[in-house]
């Protein structure tokens, strides 16, 4: 298990890893756009409740779980959670 400020990575395989960003607590600083070694977080062009610009991330399979981005958000408004498994058949 790796424990970040505001990340919890519940499992290593990047396959079965999402990240998810707490819409209306961001506060649309971009720190995770600019650290997010694969570059797959955006400020959205919309507002949230907040009016804030809110970090989204626009690609989830290439997310490795690094948690760097919950590492910085100083709202603690991400997690790196594991993903649920699609049934085989
Ligand atoms: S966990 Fe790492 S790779 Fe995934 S979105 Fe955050 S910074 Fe990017
Ligand atoms: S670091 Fe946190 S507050 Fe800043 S843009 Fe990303 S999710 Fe929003």
């Amino acid at each position: 298990m790796i424990a970040h400020r505001g990340c919890v990575a519940l499992e290593s395989d990047p396959a079965d890893m999402s990240t998810q960003i707490d819409r209306d607590r961001c506060k649309g600083c971009g720190l995770c756009v600019v650290f997010c070694p694969r570059h797959i977080l955006k400020l959205e062009d919309g507002l949230n409740r907040a009016g804030y610009h809110p970090a989204v991330n626009h690609d989830l399979d290439a997310c490795t779980a690094c948690g760097l981005c919950a590492e910085m958000c100083p709202e603690t408004g991400i997690r790196v959670t594991r993903r649920k498994k699609k049934p085989r058949g």
